[in-house]
């Protein structure tokens, strides 16, 4: 794709886009002169899409209405609530039906496949994750392996950059596998790293995983919603992905997990069951013999908080309106792409690019350090992100030295891109100076 370097291509970019229209499908938070913001955070926390409040709306009149008859009444009753998502979510995650659902909140999720897929023994105990591993995963994964009785320091193997990059090298991670794979229990990555935006290849961790005889998960809290998933495909253990970022659905709304079929029927999996994840037809005989549901349903504990789920319906409709994860994809390489050709063009010198170019290794966020050598770095990447701010653009700073920014194809357009490179091109001279 030939880029230009003007606001009048901006523009013939988002006229001739078949997605430009789902953009007034969301609501798009102002400035206080009225303006829309730039708004390059759905990596963080997705925007509102009208329908997730069309369907809490309902589902509060719902409950005014009729009260507890909302369990058995309507179109959607509350009872199979978290039923209606499955469809929508095992599209994005490339799943079946039966091996995805909704419940509690992604660090819980990883606790409760963690308890089904970590049975260390005396031989193989490990879990491999990264060095820069999200803090949440970091600590559940360490609490699991002392849960067990073993010592993190000698069972966590922490996948670290080589020396003075800030990247894992794709051949570095399969090389480990291949060395310690032997006495690794689970493998734990990340589908997308939350402060570089790199991809990993997790068809080949899958793969080599299992001829070692790991089991392997995935976090994927910024992949869902973001790159093209098949996790069915990959034989992917077990995966878990929160739905405020990509999936715009609300601050801390409920999470996805996907459980692969093959472990569907295995009742002797240790779990930590509720009722939710019983037998249906015998749940209300209230028999206390526990029948897991032979889908990834029998990982759930309690009757589904149906307020956060009628938003996530409304994100997954929006979804569907668009049609589907792939032809956003394809926006999307082109969106992050324009921005990364304006910032090569204009800032080469001073913005580096920490997110792999190559689009196997990327989704739609770019991680950007700073680079100007006149005042401590850090300090100016900083001022650089409060400046962009206070001009309209809303992305994230991560410590320690990051500015990203997530162009989302469902409301991003290719103008809100240029316009954020000229205002951080602004905010970098003014801060030169
Ligand atoms: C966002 C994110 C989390 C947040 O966990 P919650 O349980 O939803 O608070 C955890 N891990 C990763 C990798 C994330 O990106």
């Amino acid at each position: 794709m030939k880029f230009e370097n003007s606001l009048a291509f901006a523009q013939k970019m988002d006229e001739q886009d078949p997605l430009h229209k789902i953009r007034y499908e969301f609501s798009i938070p102002k400035m206080p002169n009225g303006q829309e913001e730039i708004y390059l955070c759905g990596n963080s926390l997705g925007l509102q899409p009208q329908l997730a409040a069309e369907y809490v709306n309902r589902e509060l009149n719902q409950w005014a209405s009729l009260g507890v008859k909302g369990h058995f009444s309507g179109d959607f009753p509350w009872m199979p609530y978290h039923e209606f998502l499955s469809e929508g979510l095992a599209e994005l995650v490339g799943a079946k039906k039966e091996e995805v659902v909704a419940m509690n909140t992604l660090t819980a999720n990883l606790h409760l496949m963690m308890v089904s897929f970590y049975q260390p023994t005396k031989q193989r105990y490990k879990i491999l994750i990264e060095d820069h591993a999200f803090p949440s995963d970091h600590y559940a994964v360490e609490s699991q392996i002392r849960f067990h009785g073993y010592d993190p320091d000698d069972a966590m193997i922490l996948l670290k950059p080589r020396a003075g990059e800030e990247l894992l090298q794709p051949q570095d991670v399969l090389d480990v596998i291949e060395r310690h794979g032997d006495s690794i229990a689970l493998i734990l990555l990340p589908g997308v790293q939350y402060y570089t935006g790199q991809v990993f290849d997790m068809q080949a961790i899958t793969q080599l995983g299992h001829q070692k005889g790991c089991k392997v998960g995935f976090d994927l809290a910024h992949a869902t919603g973001n790159i093209v998933l098949n996790l069915h495909h990959w034989g992917v253990d077990f995966a878990c992905w929160c739905t405020y970022k990509y999936l715009n659905s609300g601050p801390g709304s409920v999470a996805g997990c996907f459980v692969h079929q093959q472990h569907h029927a295995n009742e002797k999996l240790p779990r930590f069951a509720g009722w939710w994840g019983h037998d249906k037809s015998t749940r209300f005989k209230m028999e206390n013999k526990f029948k897991p549901i032979h889908s990834a349903e029998a990982w759930q504990l309690s009757n589904p908080p149906v307020l956060s789920l009628a938003a996530i319906r409304g994100s997954l409709d929006t979804f569907k309106k668009a049609g589907g994860i792939k032809p956003l994809r394809e926006k999307s390489e082109k969106l992050t792409g324009y921005m990364r050709y304006l910032l090569e063009v204009q800032l080469s010198d001073c913005v580096e690019i920490l997110t792999p170019e190559e689009k196997k290794y990327s989704g739609c966020q770019l991680s950007l350090a700073v680079t100007l050598n006149t005042q401590s770095d850090i300090q100016l990447g900083k001022k650089i992100f409060d400046h962009i701010e206070a001009n309209g653009v809303t992305g994230d700073w991560r410590h320690p030295n990051v500015i990203r920014v997530a162009p989302v194809p469902l409301y991003n357009s290719f103008e809100d891109v240029y316009h954020f490179v000229e205002i951080l091109k602004q905010s970098i001279e003014i801060n030169r100076e």
